[in-house]
């Protein structure tokens, strides 16, 4: 990475939060930040290229209200395997400075919008009311009656004994259970319906708090800079915001491990800085002296 570059951004956030100023920084994180902690992605709704199968079953056949209804059982195992996996990665330490900038709010105004499920933001005490999971949570679960409004967040594993994944993960050819009595998955403890991942699947329309949440944000705070971390400017919710916020005059930071050069256009008319290297790596070395400042100047 070029040290003028680092500097130049290091020097434009710390002048849009000197003499009692904050920040407007929107942070739009994908699968590269869970690459860098060992895990690999599914597949969802917006990412049909990441489509990976799982014992012979693509993410399209089982990320599907069609599937869940035809086969609950063999669903919520391919979800009992995703959060295994995903309790068993660490947060890295772009999770972490992510968590740092969410909860640092008399420096900056920070919203974090992931693609990610797989519940690491949240085990670095990513502040909650700065975290929008735009594809759901791996961790939350959902009661599937439709008078009934449960749902709830939690890391059990398993989550009931039939779920139980453990036996099968590292055996790509042992046969999966077939899981035929409801009773054996998740149930609502209100209603006793059976619960559902609380992951936006293929064909369902994201949940529109969200959007909401997201729209509000960038137009009460006219976003400084939009960071694009793991991703690229072609996935959907990047995509839509770009614009956004170019317009809004904000300016533009990508970590990533390939250049993005399609941005890289934008920058006659938009400043977009490019940190090209692991995320987990880039993310700290950037913003950690820009906290150490913050911090002393308090
Ligand atoms: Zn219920």
């Amino acid at each position: 990475m070029e040290k003028e570059e680092i500097e130049s951004f290091q020097q434009f956030i710390l002048d849009k939060s000197k003499n009692g100023q904050k920040a407007n920084i929107l942070a739009l994180v994908g699968s590269g930040l869970s690459v860098s902690s060992g895990l690999h992605t599914y597949g969802n709704n917006s990412d049909l290229a990441s489509n990976v199968s799982w014992r012979n079953y693509s993410s399209i056949d089982l990320a599907t209200p069609d599937a869940f209804e035809t086969n609950p059982g063999l669903v919520w195992l391919f979800y009992a395997y995703r959060r295994h996996l995903a309790l068993l990665a660490t947060p890295n330490n772009g999770h972490k400075i992510l968590a740092d900038l969410s909860n640092l709010t008399s420096n900056l105004n920070f919203l974090t919008i992931t693609q990610n499920m797989d519940g690491l933001h949240e085990r670095v005490h990513h502040n909650s009311d700065s975290l929008l999971e735009f594809h759901g949570s791996l961790f939350e679960v959902i009661c599937t009656n439709f008078n009934c409004n449960y749902r709830s967040f939690n890391f059990n594993d398993p989550l009931t004994p039939s779920l139980d994944v453990t036996k099968y993960i590292d055996s790509k050819t042992m046969e999966l259970p077939k899981i035929e009595n409801i009773s054996q998955l998740p149930l609502c403890p209100i209603c006793g319906t059976l619960l559902r991942p609380g992951v936006i699947w293929f064909g369902e329309a994201l949940p529109l708090y969200l959007i909401d949440k997201a729209d509000e944000f960038i137009i009460d705070y006219n976003i400084d800079i939009l960071l694009i971390i793991g991703t690229s400017h072609s996935i959907w919710p990047t995509s839509s915001y770009i614009d956004l916020i170019k317009n809004q005059g904000g300016k533009i930071a990508v970590f990533n491990t390939i250049r993005d050069l399609e941005l890289e256009k934008l920058n006659s008319t938009t400043k977009v800085w490019q940190f090209i290297g692991d995320c987990a790596t880039t993310l700290p070395e950037i913003f950690n002296p820009i906290l150490i400042n913050w911090k002393n100047s308090q």
